[in-house]
């Protein structure tokens, strides 16, 4: 996998350089996923010390609850990034990123809170909240 990947909100506002390797993607089927981005997010990891943004001064913080924070564009509304408070990783929103991606998909979580309108039939390993803490 290439070791330096790049993305962009839609409009362009906000990009981001993120180095070294990526955690594989999982889908959050949360009922606040769900709202936001009516679906559900899809979402790679990094620690934050890898990753350069551009443009952050256009990003627009949402609390969604005490314990993380989510961020995205104040112009075009992208979701790009989630972080635990304090936590050394950030999780970096894979549509956001320029493709080839090199990127595979690992699980599906909160999938007790989805949408009624579709079924998950990719045959990856699906959580109803989260998978148990290795
Ligand atoms: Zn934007
Ligand atoms: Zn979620």
């Amino acid at each position: 996998m290439a070791s330096i990947h790049t993305g962009r909100c839609a409009c362009g506002a906000v990009s981001y350089e993120v180095r070294g390797p990526l955690r594989p993607v999982s889908f959050c089927h949360c009922e606040s996923c769900r709202r936001q981005s009516s679906n559900f997010v899809s979402a790679t990891a990094a620690p934050a010390d890898n990753l350069t943004i551009t443009g952050a001064e256009n990003l627009s913080d949402w609390q969604a609850t005490p314990d993380a924070v989510r961020q995205f564009c104040k112009t075009c509304g992208s979701l790009m990034f989630w972080r635990w408070n304090g936590a050394s990783k950030i999780s970096i929103m894979a549509g956001s990123m320029d493709r080839p991606t090199g990127l595979d998909a690992a699980k599906h979580i909160y999938v007790a809170e989805k949408g009624d309108y579709y079924d998950i039939a990719d045959g990856l390993p699906q959580f109803d909240i989260r998978p148990p803490k290795a």
